[in-house]
């Protein structure tokens, strides 16, 4: 099979696993612009306490040091629009964990592309020191849009991005040179927190930050930014003119159960450690923890009472 075979065959297999998109990346050290900016955001503590975004820079600015002998890069993105939303929780957040979902389905596309030809690979989704998104417009996937999420030209915004660093050579897509936000700010000026700007972004501000990452006190008031969610954040995912393409996504794995369907915003008051285990083993939301889940939950309540 030529290179060109194969890539037909890869990227028709990825769709096939239930992938939406799929593109191949060359790779090659990350450009100087985008290490640049990157070092500027960490510099300025735009990161938080996410110091593992400062750790293994060498690994993530040149992905063969990530993966010895990789020779493409695999950039597929999965669909999570939800069919119906469960309040309080952001949309990503509904179903079965991604990083597990997605890193399955690429190990079964590593196998399915051994049954053709000898490879050998490592997959990641959200789970490495890997400039996704970066890799992810080098595929020619979608471009990167003011709201920072990877955002797909006919598809909007809703995805997961995971990729397959394999140890052979494809043929490589041509980079997204363009995006679409043109003069759009509705992602920025719909932010509740002030976190998004046109050429910057403070996590420090993030709801989706502040309610999963941060362990410590909430700052004073932020209930009140808080919109429907004391899990994440969708705002600026939904204030997005591209998600008007956004379709349902397909994936067994990212609907939520019948007990989380079930819920409704007065029910999260009264969450118990039990009830919290059995609406949430399996999902993102164990990255929280319980204990933090119930202080987003009475800050989010707190501003609902004023
Ligand atoms: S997730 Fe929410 S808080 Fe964070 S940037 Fe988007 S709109 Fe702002
Ligand atoms: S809301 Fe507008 S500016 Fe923001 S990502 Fe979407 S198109 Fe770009």
């Amino acid at each position: 099979m030529t290179k060109e075979e194969l890539t037909i065959f890869i990227k028709s297999e990825a769709l096939r696993l239930g992938f939406d998109v799929c593109g191949i990346a060359k790779p090659e050290a990350v450009s100087t612009e985008a290490i640049n900016t990157y070092n500027k955001w960490i510099e300025q503590e735009r990161h938080g306490t996410m110091l593992y975004l400062q750790r293994n820079c060498d690994k993530r600015f040149d992905p063969t040091l990530l993966v010895e002998g990789c020779r493409s890069i695999i950039v597929v993105a999965i669909n999570y629009t939800p069919q119906e939303p469960i309040e309080g929780i952001a949309s990503y957040a509904i179903g079965n964990d991604y990083h597990k979902v997605v890193k399955d389905k690429l190990y079964t596309l590593l196998s399915n592309i051994n049954d053709i030809q000898p490879v050998k690979g490592r997959a990641f989704c959200d789970s490495a020191p890997v400039l996704e998104r970066y890799w992810a417009v080098k595929a020619g996937i979608g471009w990167i849009g003011n709201n920072r999420q990877l955002t797909i030209k006919g598809k909007g915004s809703y995805f997961f991005i995971g990729e397959l660093f394999v140890d052979i050579e494809l043929s490589y897509d041509t980079p997204t040179e363009e995006s679409y936000c043109g003069t759009c700010r509705k992602c920025i000026e719909a932010c509740p927190t002030g976190a998004l700007q046109k050429e910057d972004f403070d996590a420090c501000k993030c709801l989706s930050y502040l309610t999963i990452e941060y362990r410590g006190d909430l700052p004073e008031n932020i209930g009140k930014k808080m919109k429907n969610s004391f899990y994440g954040c969708d705002v600026c995912l939904k204030a997005c003119p591209h998600n008007k393409f956004a379709t349902p996504n397909r994936t067994e794995e990212f609907k939520p159960g019948d007990e989380l369907r079930k819920m409704n915003l007065g029910d999260w008051s009264n969450l118990t450690k039990e009830k919290y285990t059995k609406l949430f083993s399996g999902s993102a939301v164990e990255r929280c923890g319980y204990e933090q889940l119930l202080r987003n939950i009475s800050a989010f309540n707190k501003h609902k009472e004023e």
